[in-house]
């Protein structure tokens, strides 16, 4: 058993967006489940509040013009700053305190109070990129989260990203740096927002063969997913030995939310994060920090952070949700394309 931090507070539901996808509701429900499950009653969880980020801290990732962008949205009592990108009145304040939980979540650790972390945080962060805010991301927490652990003297940043769209800002910021290696599992860019991340993206100059892309054709299921996450990411994992693993932990993959066509399960989670569980105890002595990306399926999605929680903190969970069928011909397309991505990636991993 092992006692994981989650970082939120109230005034991550300060971001309003109205009738958006990424509303509060997703985070107000979500306490629900989790403050009436066994692991909250049993205080295996406990519940801390961020801090908010310094502009010098988010500076190290995005330009200044970008933060000006969204304070001055802000300021005017807000706007769109891209078509599907909201800012309210407090929305700066609130992407500072949302950077703030990972940066948070980093303190925890170094401090040795913590080994898991988890950071319930909105607005999500994974494709904004240096200059540019977009896909109802304003600024990255992961990368600023990642930046920082740098910063405090970490070499090797493991980010795994398992959100249904691609982490296309998370890459980009990182794709020439061979100290953040960007592993995604995602539903393939030809069919999907953001359009990115195929298996030949694999990073650039001294970063070249450290961003690890598998894009999942529609209506992949969870068990595939993981055969990609054990025969592709896991060992790639091992060889680099990160001195922290982040993770950027997107439930939109569900098969009952509308914003992908991937039919992951509450399981799927649950079991993505025991396979990081198991072989971080091995790397970097079970380091962990997740950062809620996307999830929209109001219903499954609080369930689904729950199973990650359950497997972070090292708790058994007894399957309830079947998972949908793939026909043979779904699933053979997915082991070519496990086949493609590692022929890409042994160039540069024993895989
Ligand atoms: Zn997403």
């Amino acid at each position: 058993m092992e006692k994981v931090a989650l970082i939120y507070t109230e005034d991550y539901l300060k971001h309003e967006t109205g009738r958006h996808v990424e509303k509060a509701s997703r985070l107000i429900r979500t306490l629900e489940v989790l403050e009436n499950s066994k692991i909250y009653r049993d205080k295996i969880i406990e519940i801390l509040k961020p801090r908010k980020a310094i502009e010098e801290e988010v500076l190290k990732v995005h330009s200044e013009n970008l933060l000006r962008k969204i304070r001055s949205l802000a300021f005017k009592g807000g706007g769109r700053i891209a078509p599907d990108t909201i800012v309210s009145k407090q929305s700066y304040d609130v992407a500072l305190l949302a950077a703030g939980g990972g940066l948070r979540a980093l303190e925890l650790i170094n401090e040795g109070r913590f080994n898991r972390v988890f950071v319930l945080c909105r607005p999500p962060g994974h494709h904004a990129e240096h200059n540019r805010a977009k896909g109802f991301c304003l600024i990255n927490n992961v990368a600023i989260t990642a930046k920082k652990a740098l910063k405090m003297g970490l070499k090797k940043v493991f980010i795994f990203d398992f959100d249904a769209h691609h982490g296309d800002g998370t890459q980009k910021i990182f794709y020439e740096d061979p100290n953040v290696v960007y592993a995604s599992i995602h539903q393939d860019g030809k069919t999907l927002y953001p359009r990115t991340g195929g298996i030949r993206e694999v990073g650039a100059g001294g970063g070249e063969g450290y961003k690890i892309n598998i894009p999942l054709p529609p209506r992949s299921t969870g068990t595939m997913a993981l055969k990609c996450l054990k025969e592709i990411i896991l060992p790639i994992m091992k060889e680099y030995k990160p001195e922290i693993i982040l993770v950027s932990a997107g439930y939109d993959g569900h098969w009952h939310d509308r914003t992908s066509d991937l039919m992951y399960t509450t399981e799927t989670y649950y079991e993505f994060m025991k396979e990081i569980v198991n072989n971080a105890r091995n790397v970097n002595n079970g380091k962990i920090i997740a950062i809620l990306e996307g999830g929209y399926d109001l219903k499954y999605m609080p369930y689904s952070i729950l199973k990650t929680l359950e497997a972070m903190s090292e708790n058994n969970w007894i399957t309830l949700e079947k998972e949908p069928k793939m026909s043979t011909i779904e699933r053979k397309t997915v082991e070519i394309l496990i086949k493609k991505a590692k022929k890409v990636l042994s160039k540069y991993w024993n895989i």
